[in-house]
Order: structure tokens, then C-alpha cells, then sequence
């Protein structure tokens, strides 16, 4: 193991256009530096190939939360505990705080940046399942100006997204949509604290009586992107809440989930504890 950093450069830009011309100019030199703690790891062992970073922390364009009727758009700069302590979100996306209290430790979440979770697009990142449950958008700007994308079409690949190297994040939408439905989450980890997760999974659900109206599946760690289990959602939704459905459910979710075998987990392991989540999860609704 390295025990010093190599040579690298930081700039500070202190608006987001400047940023973004930095980047316009050379999008491959350049690489956007969040709160640093995915980047700061893979720079001491070695692993980076860029050694210029822009750093994003003091753009205010990148930074707040702002409510409307319909949305809460958080800037890509909100730190895990600022997610914890936004009474909204507390409100009505409970998962993504519940995400952000099991991510590293208080150091990591006074630093880490939901938008740096986002690019960084490990398959095995705690806020995206909530993510995708929450159908969220995300806003992308490069000096060509902003496009929206809906969160579900980010990922293209392991670690590869429709996101430009002349593009940053620029904020995350979710829609106010939530009222009614049930909402759980679960982390399997080696351990309780600091553990990157075995599997990691987001459930909403919207009922009537023991009806299941609506359902919406997430899942991280189990393949090379985040998924949601459209499958098993079909095969739940307009369902009776019964022994029956949960059984058809599971057996929808093992033709549907190919997990993987990594350094962490095997393959076999992960889609026992994914059919468990979904077994403890629609268990409760009932
Ligand atoms: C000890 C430790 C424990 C951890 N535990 C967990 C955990 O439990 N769960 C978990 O999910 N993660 C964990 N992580 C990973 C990391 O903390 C998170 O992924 C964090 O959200 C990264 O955010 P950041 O702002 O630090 O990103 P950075 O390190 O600054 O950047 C990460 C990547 O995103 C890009 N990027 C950042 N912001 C933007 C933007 N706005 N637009 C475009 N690109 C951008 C960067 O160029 C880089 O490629 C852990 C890391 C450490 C070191």
C-alpha cells in the first residue's frame, strides 16, 4: 500500500460556468472532485489516471434544496447528513436517509455527496436503489447547457453512464409522489458500520385494503448496475396481499435477478438474501 499521495492538481473555480469551461476545454484531463471519498482513495493507491482535478465543493449552483408542489430538487453537492436532516425528505423519502445513515461513517457522510454516489456508479452504492424507487431525475449541464435524464436510464453498464466528460451533475429531482405508499429498506453487509454491501434493496407499495395497487423493487449490489425488479413488480401489482402472491413474487424474482459473484459475495448467497428482503418486506405490509 502507498503511504503518500502522488503529484495532482486542484482547481477551485468559484462559479459553476467556470467550472463547466474548464471541462468544455479539456473534458479528459480534467476530473470533477466532489467531496473526495471515492476519489481520494483511488488516488493514494495509484489507480487514477487523472491527476487535474476541478473541485466542486464551493459552487453554489450545485448546492440546496428546493421545494415545489411537485418536486424536491437536491443539489448533486448534498452530503449524506445533510440528507439526514431535511425534514422533507425525512417526510417523504424516508429510504434515502435511512440510505445515508448506513453509508461510511460520520466522517464520510459530513463529506460524501449524493451526486458524487451517482457518477462514481458502483453497483453497489446505497442511495441508488432509493433512487430508483423514487423515479428521480437528474439534471446534467456542460456549457452546451442542461438536459434531463430519468435517473432508471443512467447507468449504461458496470461504472459506465450517459453522463459526458464535459458534463457534471448538477442536481436530482424527485417527484412529491409518495403520499400513501409504504416504504421500507434493507442493508446486508459483512458488518453493521463501514461494510460496502452484499446486497442492498428499496420496496415502495401502495395498497388498498390487502390489494396491492402499486410496487416498485430496487436492488443494488446484485448486478452491474442498480435494478429495479420489473418483473416481480408485474407479478405483484393488482394482487391479493396473500401467501400465494408472496411466493409467485419470489419465484419471479429468482428467473428475474442474475446476481453476481464478486469479492464479497457469491452469486447463490445474494439472490437468497434478495428473496428474503422481498419475502420480510411484503410480509410486513400484510
Ligand atoms: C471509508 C469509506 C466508506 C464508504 N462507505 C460507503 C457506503 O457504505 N455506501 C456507499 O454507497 N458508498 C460508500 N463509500 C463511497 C463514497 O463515500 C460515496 O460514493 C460518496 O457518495 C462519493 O461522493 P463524493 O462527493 O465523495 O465523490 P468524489 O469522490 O468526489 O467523486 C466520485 C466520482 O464522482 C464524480 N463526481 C462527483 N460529483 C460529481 C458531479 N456533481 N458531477 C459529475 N461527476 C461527479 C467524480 O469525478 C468521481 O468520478 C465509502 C467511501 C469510503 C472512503
Amino acid at each position: 500500500m502507498r503511504a503518500y499521495l502522488p503529484d495532482y492538481e486542484l482547481k477551485a473555480p468559484a462559479t459553476l460556468a467556470e467550472a463547466l469551461s474548464l471541462l468544455a476545454e479539456a473534458p479528459t484531463v480534467w476530473q470533477p472532485f466532489a467531496g473526495g471519498t471515492d476519489l481520494m482513495v483511488l488516488l493514494e493507491a495509484g489507480k487514477l489516471a487523472h491527476q487535474r482535478f476541478i473541485s466542486l465543493w464551493h459552487l453554489p449552483e450545485l448546492r440546496g434544496i428546493n421545494v415545489t408542489d411537485e418536486y424536491i430538487t437536491l443539489g448533486a453537492l448534498t452530503t449524506y447528513t445533510q440528507v439526514q436532516t431535511q425534514a422533507v425528505l425525512q417526510a417523504e423519502f424516508p429510504l434515502l436517509g435511512e440510505a445515508a445513515s448506513l453509508t461510511g461513517s460520520i466522517a464520510i457522510q459530513n463529506r460524501g455527496t449524493l451526486g458524487g454516489n451517482i457518477a462514481n456508479a458502483s453497483p453497489a452504492a446505497d442511495s441508488l436503489p432509493a433512487l430508483l424507487v423514487y423515479e428521480a431525475d437528474l439534471e446534467l449541464v456542460s456549457t452546451q447547457g442542461a438536459r434531463w435524464v430519468a435517473y432508471r436510464d443512467f447507468h449504461t453498464g458496470y461504472k459506465t453512464t450517459v453522463l459526458r466528460p464535459d458534463e457534471l451533475i448538477r442536481a436530482i429531482r424527485l417527484p412529491r409522489a409518495t403520499a400513501g405508499w409504504r416504504q421500507h429498506s434493507r442493508k446486508v453487509g459483512t458488518r453493521k458500520a463501514q461494510a460496502i454491501s452484499k446486497v442492498c434493496f428499496a420496496g415502495m407499495a401502495l395498497l388498498d385494503a390487502d390489494t396491492l395497487k402499486d410496487i416498485r423493487l430496487a436492488y443494488g449490489s446484485v448486478a452491474p448496475v442498480p435494478v429495479r425488479a420489473a418483473q416481480t413488480e408485474a407479478a405483484l401489482r393488482g394482487r391479493a396481499l396473500d401467501a400465494a402472491a408472496i411466493e409467485d413474487a419470489c419465484a419471479a424474482l429468482v428467473t428475474e435477478l442474475k446476481p453476481i459473484d464478486d469479492i464479497r459475495s457469491t452469486a447463490g448467497y445474494r439472490a437468497q438474501v434478495a428473496s428474503n428482503l422481498l419475502q420480510d418486506f411484503l410480509s410486513q405490509l400484510r
